[in-house]
This record gives structure tokens, sequence and C-alpha cells, in this order.
């Protein structure tokens, strides 16, 4: 794939609006209507009613969402488990393997731990360092490498160019997660990747207020995937499509203060006396900070830390900082708090979690569009008491 036609912020918000626009409306309206009218459509999949993602308001998000991360199509879908999991049931059968990073989002991780067993799909997690163990883990029914752009919780990056190249020689299929890097700092297609997944529930939509899939790739895979969801049921509705696409038009400014933002805390953290270890991929003594420079443009608003009085000094900063709410999700322009053993990774078991390198004591910040120098403020007050 080449450059993006325009600059990524004309294209979210222009790209894939209706033209002409509908009664001249500069926002697109929300079509709550259940059903259309039948217009001799021959096949199922061409019939307009919500559950086949096919209203107004689902076709122009795919269409936007597409042309920001310079891909082929798109579909949206109900959460972002949602997408993991009607793209994972769609493109694998029962004998299939799949390799996956080994540190994931935990909803993914137990998506492939507990329902996959059931359903004779085989997973190994790979190790994100030490690519030289990846070939000896594909097996003959191996059909999919899955990957994390910046891995939750522990902001790893994994050699991405080399996750697509391999896939790419195997004849896997590569998908990756980018919820965190999102279209502003970090295009899959542009790299290889066959698909990219996003919860939208985070920066796509951006304002907390919205539970939202995305899927976009490679037009026939695509295609499949929106059989697949038309079948599995997990659609969005039009009206959290319309606050899905009122989200988007403002990603970029939102995302480039959030990458602002988040390495200005971590360059703070770093150096306070009180914290053990800092994962961000922007800190140049992150072990992945030459490969995030060369292949993104930002390093993201997530980062996560470790305070050197263990879980106890955690719960005490989490409890006494005044800006962040302790909270799951991320992405939203309120900054987020939490240790990610008790909400995002909770459901994990604690010998996975110990061996992707998770501690309890782990706490992981969403940046927010707070005013930088607030949110310090108040990390420095809170870390003074704990
Ligand atoms: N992927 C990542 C990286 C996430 O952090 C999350 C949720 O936190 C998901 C996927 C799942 O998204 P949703 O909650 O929208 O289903």
């Amino acid at each position: 794939m080449g450059k993006l036609s325009k600059h990524l912020d004309t294209l979210l918000i222009h790209a894939g609006e209706p033209s002409p626009l509908i009664e001249g409306a500069v926002s697109i309206p929300i079509f709550q209507s259940g059903t259309f009218e039948y217009r001799g459509e021959s096949s199922y999949y061409g019939l307009r009613y919500i559950r086949l993602s096919n209203t107004p308001n689902h076709l122009a998000l795919h269409r936007k969402l597409a042309a920001v991360e310079n891909a082929e199509a798109a579909l949206v879908t109900a959460s972002g488990m949602a997408a993991i999991s009607t793209t994972l049931l769609a493109l694998l059968s029962p004998g299939d393997h799949i390799l996956a990073q080994g540190c994931l989002y935990g909803g993914t991780h137990n998506l492939m731990r507990v329902e996959f067993p059931r359903l004779k799909i085989e997973v190994d997690f790979i190790d994100a360092d030490a690519p030289a163990s990846w070939p000896s883990q594909v097996k003959t029914n191996t059909r999919a490498i899955y990957v994390e752009t910046i891995s939750n919780p522990l902001m790893q990056v994994i050699d991405l160019k080399g996750v697509a190249a391999f896939a790419r020689d195997r004849g896997l299929l590569s998908i990756i997660d980018n919820t965190f890097a999102t279209p502003v700092n970090f295009r899959p297609a542009e790299h290889g990747f066959d698909l990219s997944l996003h919860s939208a529930t985070k920066y796509l939509n951006g304002h907390s207020d919205v539970v939202a899939g995305a899927v976009i790739g490679r037009a026939p895979l695509v295609e499949r995937i929106n059989r697949a969801l038309s079948h599995l049921g997990g659609s969005l509705d039009p009206h959290a499509c319309f606050l899905m696409h009122r989200g988007m038009k403002t990603l970029g400014v939102r995302v480039r203060q959030q990458n602002q933002a988040a390495l200005c805390l971590a360059r703070f953290l770093e150096r306070h006396a009180k914290v053990a270890s800092v994962n961000y991929p922007g800190l140049e003594r992150h072990p992945h900070y030459l490969r995030a420079r060369a292949l993104f443009d930002g390093f993201g608003g997530m980062l996560s830390f470790e305070l050197k009085g263990g879980v106890a000094a955690a719960e005490a900063f989490i409890g006494r900082v005044t800006l962040p709410i302790c909270a799951p999700s991320l992405g939203g322009v309120e900054s987020l708090i939490t240790r990610p053993v008790t909400t995002s990774h909770s459901g994990m078991a604690a010998v996975d979690r110990q061996r992707a390198g998770i501690s309890d004591s782990l706490i992981r910040f969403s940046a927010g569009l707070e005013a930088t120098e607030d949110l310090i403020d108040d990390f420095e007050q809170a870390l003074a008491t704990v």
C-alpha cells in the first residue's frame, strides 16, 4: 500500500461521507430504521437490514475506516470483542491452529483460552522477543498469526514488519489489533497486514459513551467476515454508528494530544524516585523504542508502570490521584487508571498473567485530554503520599 490519498485529518472529516449530502445535512443523519423497503435485491446479503450492517450509517463508516487505514474495506461491529471473535470464527475452522502474541488484551486471551478448545481450534502463544522461535511453532494446520500493535498492558512492540513477512512467507493470515496505536500512529495495511481490528469503544469513538468494534483490511476477507457477522449477529446499531462517526472526526487532534501527554507523563515517571519501571514505547530506554520510532507516527496515549512499594503503593496511588478515574477501558477524553489484574486482565489465569509478565502491582494509565501540567501535578501529589 502506498501513502494516504490525503492527510489523515482531511480523510477523518471527509472520507466516506454521503455524496451528495443527504437533504444537505452536514452531519450524517441517524437511520434508525430496523429494515428498509425491498427493492428486488437478489441475495440475502443485499437486503437492507441493520443486522446486515448496510444502513447508510454503516456504509459511511465502512468507507471512512478503510480510507483512514489506507485499506481496501472495513466493517463495524457491536464491540471490539465482536470484531475479534467474528473475525477468528469466520477464518478458522475446527482443527485449525493459530499463533498469538503471549501478551494480549485479557478478553482476547480468554476467547482463545476458554472458547477455542471447545471449538477444537488450537492456539500457541509466541514470545514477542524471540522471533527465532516462531518457525518451530508453525504446524501444518496453522492458519493465522495474531498480534497487537502496542500490547495491552505492557506496551510491547513486536517486530511488526517481521510478523507480516513471517505470515506472508508461510501463507498465514496476519491479524493485528490496532486499538492502542489507532490509524493516527500506525496503519497496518501499509505494512502488509491482512486485517486490522479495533475496539472502537476506545480511541476511534473517543468519548467513553459507546461500545463498538471495527475490522479493516483486504476486501475479500472483510466480505467473508461481514457474512459471518450477519450469521453471528454482533452488528452495530445505527445510533452507535452515528456516535462513532462523530467521534472519529476528531481522532487526529485527540490522539496527537494524547501521544504528547503520555510521553510527558512517562518521562516524569521514569525520573521519579518512587517509580520502579515505566512501559512506554516512546521512552529511549524502552526495549522496542527504535522499532516504534521507525514504524509509528506517534507512540500512543497508553502507558503502564510499577511503583517501588508494590501492590499497596499502587492501590494508594490510584486512590489518591484526583483527575484520572479508576475504571477499565481507555482512549477517551477523560484520563483513566487501573490495575489490569483487577480489570482488563482479571479473567486471565494467574499463571498466564505471570508468564506474560503482568504483575499484580502494574498500573495502566490512559491519557485523556486534560492539561498535561495538571496531570503531572496530580501524579506528583499522589506519589508524595505513597
Ligand atoms: N482490544 C483491546 C486492545 C482492548 O483493550 C479491548 C478492550 O479493552 C478490546 C480489544 C475489546 O474491546 P470491547 O470492550 O470494545 O469489546
